[in-house]
């Protein structure tokens, strides 16, 4: 894999994660693969406690990797610490699913946008420029940049953090169940968000959700995991329209959809169930 040779952008390979508990280990990924190409995105849903995050925070160096290697750009970044870390976080970043944790009250929005770029050595005219675009991208008012995070509500503070994640122009950005925390209406315009800056920016997704029904509405594929390995993955047509794995049927059957008819003949078929 080499960088622009039209390989993947992201190839994980094999990946095993264990995490110390007392005396014993627990294995949290049991030999994950998956590769994310320039400007896809790769969807990846599970039940709770089922190793998502832990392969995101892999991907982003918060995880130790037990065995496997993750490779970026043509390069192994398995164990990349320090200064070659730091140099990837204007290539990889992250959105995570507080959007009240996440954004330092103390700091204006301006400062919160800046400080990615300041903190690199950019030019502050250079930052404030590139803060003005980045609100405009996830359509915040440019008036935003002297108010504070207590002033927006969940949605918009989840516009700030993508913004945040956007502003030193990444190439991959692990969003981790991002829209979990809102209300529904909320949820939708940030997931047409999301679809919006892909195709604005090119940018890479690996797009983790507990939801099947919010994976399917962005993901160009999807990766279903369970209990540390990843059971099935394919094309997101595939996978809704004709899931081979019985955990993926029954995430499918979960997530709510527009035809009850066609979720009913769903239950007869893949469960076997009567439906009355
Ligand atoms: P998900 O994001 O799918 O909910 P996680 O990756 O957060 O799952 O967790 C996978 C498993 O690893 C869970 O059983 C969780 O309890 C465990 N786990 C996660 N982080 C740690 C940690 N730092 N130490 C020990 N166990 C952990
Ligand atoms: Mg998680």
């Amino acid at each position: 894999m080499k960088d622009g040779d039209g390989g993947p952008l992201l190839e994980v390979n094999d990946l095993v994660v264990d995490y110390r508990r007392g005396q014993t280990t627990f294995r949290a990924l049991k030999g994950v693969s998956m590769t994310i190409g320039p400007g896809e995105c790769v969807g990846l849903v599970g039940e709770s406690g089922s190793g998502k995050s832990t392969l995101g925070k892999a991907i982003l160096g918060l995880a130790a990797v037990t065995s496997g290697t993750i490779g970026f750009a043509g390069q192994d970044i398995t164990r990349a610490r320090g200064a070659a870390r730091r140099r990837l976080a204007a290539d990889i970043q992250v959105v995570f699913q507080d959007p009240y944790g996440s954004l330092d009250p103390t700091m204006t929005i301006g400062q919160i946008l800046a400080e990615p770029l300041t903190a690199s050595g950019a030019p502050r005219e250079e930052a404030r420029a590139a803060v003005a675009e980045m609100l405009e991208h996830v359509r915040l008012p440019s008036d935003a940049v002297t108010r504070y995070p207590s002033e927006f509500s969940g949605g918009q503070r989840q516009r700030i953090a993508i913004a945040r994640a956007l502003v030193r122009r990444p190439r991959l950005i692990v969003c981790d169940e991002p829209v979990s925390a809102l209300d529904l209406t909320t949820q939708s315009a940030v997931i047409d968000l999301f679809i919006d800056i892909q195709r604005e920016t090119g940018v890479s997704y690996l797009f983790v959700s507990h939801d099947l029904g919010v994976v399917r509405r962005i993901c160009h594929r999807i990766s279903v995991m369970y209990q540390g390995e990843i059971v099935e993955s394919g094309d997101n047509e595939r996978i809704t329209r004709d899931p081979e794995h019985p955990y993926t049927r029954r995430l499918l059957l979960a997530s709510p959809v527009a035809d009850p008819v066609r979720q009913a003949e769903r239950r007869r078929t893949w469960l076997g169930l009567r439906v009355g």
